[in-house]
């Protein structure tokens, strides 16, 4: 069932990479790049209606829309700031986006990847998707469990 709630889309300061990759891993739509401080960070999150997280404090001198600032320069604890800020659920949407293009996966048949993964993960696994945009194939390895793992830590 859709949800009518606004989903948060953010726009992470060029300062929080590890941030950015493990709110992606959450499933959440991320923007995140070089061009990502100042005013280009303002622009951005403008543009696509993003909510800005930062660490830098003189951004609010630019008059900036909504941002969260965040605290701590551990990414666990600004995951779980982001996470108690906006409600979200780590595990929910958990490894549905490509980490690289912020972009929702396709879920891909077994033989459709047939010929791209090698094969003892094709005799391995079941569940596959891909990304639209860079066609980088995703599928339930050993890392997902740890990175589950973490994910399940910041909710306890
Ligand atoms: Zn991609």
């Amino acid at each position: 069932m859709e949800t009518s709630v606004k989903e948060t889309k953010f726009a992470a300061d060029r300062m929080l990479g590890k941030l950015a990759k493990w709110l992606r891993i959450m499933g959440q739509d991320v923007s995140y790049g070089q061009h990502l401080s100042g005013h280009g960070l303002i622009h951005a999150a403008r543009l696509e209606n993003r909510l800005i997280l930062t660490r830098d404090r003189k951004l609010r001198r630019l008059q900036p829309p909504d941002f969260l600032f965040i605290e701590s320069d551990q990414y666990r604890e600004q995951l779980r700031q982001v996470i108690r800020a906006c409600r979200l659920d780590p595990l929910d949407k958990a490894f549905t986006r490509c980490l690289e293009c912020n972009i929702v996966l396709e879920r891909r048949s077994k033989p459709s990847v047939e010929k791209i993964v090698p094969p003892y993960v094709l005799a391995t696994q079941e569940n596959f998707s891909s990304c639209p945009r860079c066609r980088r194939i995703y599928w339930p390895a050993t890392h997902h469990q740890r990175m589950l793992e973490e994910l399940q830590e910041l909710v306890t």
